[in-house]
């Protein structure tokens, strides 16, 4: 399901040139109402429910409900970011509140490089970029009776 925006909560980034919910969509799809000064989701079927907008929302005005195959109806799961990492908080259908953290990238903007874990690698090979020559092998099959 897509993002939707809490309007109580949301202050429109103070009035900034570009909100953070804009500035971090992948698909460009918020925008800011310039009288209420309230964001939304111009597109909702557009929306890869990413999360990012979720995560970047300075007053935590923006909700994703997630499908019911892994967010079933009634319960919820919400991302808090931090400094170095997100805090997921899951929310079950019984009420169980479970909450665990993913590391992020600490990179500073714009100075990430994807190849720079790679010198060395022999792009070339079969083997996958990350996967070591005496590493793990694919399990040849096994017979059945
Ligand atoms: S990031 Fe949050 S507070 Fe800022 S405009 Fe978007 S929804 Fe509103
Ligand atoms: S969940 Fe992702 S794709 Fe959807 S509006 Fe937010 S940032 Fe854009």
């Amino acid at each position: 399901m897509p993002s939707f925006v809490i309007t109580e909560k949301c202050d429109g980034c103070k009035g900034g040139d570009k909100t953070a919910c804009m500035y971090i969509c992948p698909n460009d799809l918020m925008v800011l109402e310039p009288n209420t000064m309230k964001a939304y989701n111009q597109e909702p079927d557009q929306c890869w429910e990413c999360f990012s907008c979720v995560k970047i929302c300075p007053t935590q005005a923006i909700e994703v409900r997630g499908y019911a195959d892994f967010v079933p109806l009634g319960s919820s799961i919400y991302p808090m970011l931090g400094t170095e990492d997100v805090m997921w908080t899951c929310k079950f259908r019984n009420g169980l509140v479970k909450r665990f953290k993913f590391p992020i990238r600490t990179t500073p903007e714009g100075e990430a490089n994807a190849y720079n874990d790679l010198k060395g690698k022999d792009l070339e090979s079969d083997l996958l970029s990350t996967e070591e020559a005496d590493g793990y092998q694919v399990p040849k099959p096994q017979a059945t009776v």
